[in-house]
Order: C-alpha cells, then structure tokens, then sequence
C-alpha cells in the first residue's frame, strides 16, 4: 500500500519539529537524553496528534461523497475540538456526541468547538457501544435531512485514523537519522489506541523493533492492551506486513482515573514547563511524562540513551479546570 494513493486532505503543519531537552534531561540526571517530537504543534486548531488521523479520516469521508462528520468523546475531547476543526476547514458539517451529563460551561474544547461551528449533542451518560448506536441514530436522522454522514469513531482509533501515526513515524525516523540518534524507547499517552498502534506498525514497517511504552490515561492494562493489540493487527494487515509486534501499556500512571491529575503528573507539567518552556496537558500528555520520569529515575536506560517523548497536544485541557491550581504552591 502506497501512502500517496490513499485519499487524504491537508490539515496539518508537518514535519513538526524534533528536539532535544537538555535541561529536562538535565534535571532527570543528565544520564539519558530526552528529545520531544512536537506533535502538540500540529497546527490545526491549537495542534494535537488527531489532526494527523483526521488527514486519513476526512480524505475517507470525501471520497464516499459524505459531507458531515458525526464523532464522540468527553465534553472536553481534544478529539472532538479538532475534528470540528477538520470539518470547517474542508467545508463539513460537523456534529459531536458527547458522553457524560450535560456540561452547560462554555470554556476550553468545549468552547472552541461551538466556535468552529459544530452541533452538540448531550444524550446522556452513555458508555461506548450506546455512544455509538446514539451515533448511527443520528445519522439516520440527518439522512432523512438529505446530509451524508461519515461516523468516527472515539479517538479517531479505526485502522483509517491510525494510519496517520505510521506515516508519523517515517518522519520523526527521517528527522532521526538527520539528527544522527537512535532511540531507545518511545514514550506517549495512550487513550483509545490509534497513536500506538499506528506508531508500532510504522516501527515494524520500517523493521525497527525500538520499544514503545504507551501510558495509559483511562483504561487499565488488562483491558486496554488486547484492544490495543487488536488495531494494531488490523492495521499490520492492511499494511501487508506479517508479524505482530509487542504491545505494552503501563497503567500505572492513571491515578484516580480519566482526566483526574496525580502528584506524578502535577510534578512532570511543572518540570517540563520550568525547565523547557515546554507546555504539556493534565489529561494525557502529563501521565505519559510522569511515566516517562519515572522509568528514566529508576535507571531504565544505559547512560547515554536517547528517549523519544512523543508529544501529543492536548493544552486546551488545561484551561478547563483551572481550580485545580488553588491554593497549591506552584
Ligand atoms: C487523543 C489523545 C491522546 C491519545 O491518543 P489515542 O490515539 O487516542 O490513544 C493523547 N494525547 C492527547 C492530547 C490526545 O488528545
């Protein structure tokens, strides 16, 4: 399968950029070497790594004939924020289903989705199957209006979405190369699974076996690996490639659950910001840091490793629950 001939639309600023964090690595003992791939500077809509699944998803979509987008996640999905994006900028109608109660606060994703013009929906506090019947439902519905629908679905995670990491990979490894480094491990937040895999099958594309360690921001492990593990075989197999690669979640830094920060995480925000001018989120990026902290202070690494730290966005999040902060010594 050949990159060019699959439907795509621009949506993204890339390459983003690869760099070295020394001070970071510095202030984790100067041991290892932690570079950061920006994909927080993805350039749609205050950046994220959907905007590279949605290139596949919205080219997808187009060439079905559709011309809205129906999508979920949480009131403030960076996923949701960003697809609303997509759909504005290729002339879509966009409508997003939220799970959870109703949120009447405009602030944050919430706010900048309303801003890029999509429809909210609040059914209910639903899990995932009946998030997604209340998904083909509205479909329906907007058929019967005369509108063609394209459904996506959480986190953008089909092997489509997924894609987009793949493609991600043999970027941050023609940036390696320039940079003369070869990592040692890959570290990101891992939600609904699409980053993973996309990236494990890009590895296995181009016969790298670098470990990826996928933290886990909502799911326990037991749960969320085998799901992991079933996109990416999907994946390896639409891409023609044989072996299944190791997949590994670490639950470990989720805490309290989906979006609930942890001392670990507090800690990894305020050290990457302080010591890189580097902006990470509270919900994802700062648990794939913490992970990533942890592993480096426990000795992981043979001194004079490098350490990828994939960036995956995510800042809006952190203006939507400002309260956190109170009375805290920052
Ligand atoms: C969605 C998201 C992730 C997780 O990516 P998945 O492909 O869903 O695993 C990580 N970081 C941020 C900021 C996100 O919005």
């Amino acid at each position: 399968m050949y990159f060019a001939q699959l439907p795509r639309v621009a949506l993204a600023t890339l390459p983003t950029t690869l760099q070295p964090a020394d001070r970071l690595s510095a202030a984790l003992g100067g041991q290892v070497r932690v570079w950061i791939k920006r994909d927080d500077n993805t350039g749609l809509a205050l950046g994220g790594n959907k905007a590279r699944k949605l290139e596949f998803l919205v080219g997808e979509a187009l060439e079905k004939g559709c011309d809205t987008l129906i999508t979920t996640g949480g009131p403030q999905s960076n996923h949701c924020r960003m697809t609303a994006a997509a759909a504005a900028k290729a002339g879509m109608h966009c409508h997003l289903v939220f799970s959870g109660p109703v949120v009447e606060l405009r602030q944050a994703n919430l706010l900048l989705d309303e801003l890029l013009g999509a429809k909210l929906h609040f059914p209910g506090a639903l899990d995932v199957e009946a998030t997604s019947r209340e998904m083909s439902r509205l479909a329906e519905s907007l058929h019967a209006s005369g509108y063609k629908s394209h459904i996506i679905p959480l986190g953008g995670s089909d092997t489509t979405g997924a894609l987009g990491y793949v493609n991600a990979v043999r970027e941050m490894l023609m940036q390696a190369e320039d940079a003369n480094v070869q990592f040692d491990a890959i570290f990101h937040a891992s939600g609904s699974g699409g980053t993973q895999a996309g990236i494990l099958a890009g590895l296995a594309l181009h016969h790298m076996s670098t470990p990826v360690f996928g933290i886990s921001v909502s799911r326990p492990s037991a749960v969320f690996a085998p799901q992991v593990e079933r996109l990416t075989s999907q994946l390896m197999q639409r891409l023609g490639l044989e072996s299944a690669p190791q997949v590994a979640v670490d639950d470990s830094f989720v805490g309290g659950g989906y979006g609930i920060p942890t001392v670990e995480s507090d800690e990894a925000l305020q050290l990457a910001a302080k010591t890189e001018g580097l902006i990470i989120d509270p919900v994802y990026t700062a648990k794939a840091m913490a992970g990533l902290i942890a592993a480096v202070r426990a000795g992981r690494f043979a001194p004079g490793g490098n350490i990828l730290f994939w960036h995956t966005g995510g800042s809006p999040a952190l203006f939507a629950d400002k309260s956190h902060w109170e009375g805290k010594s920052i």
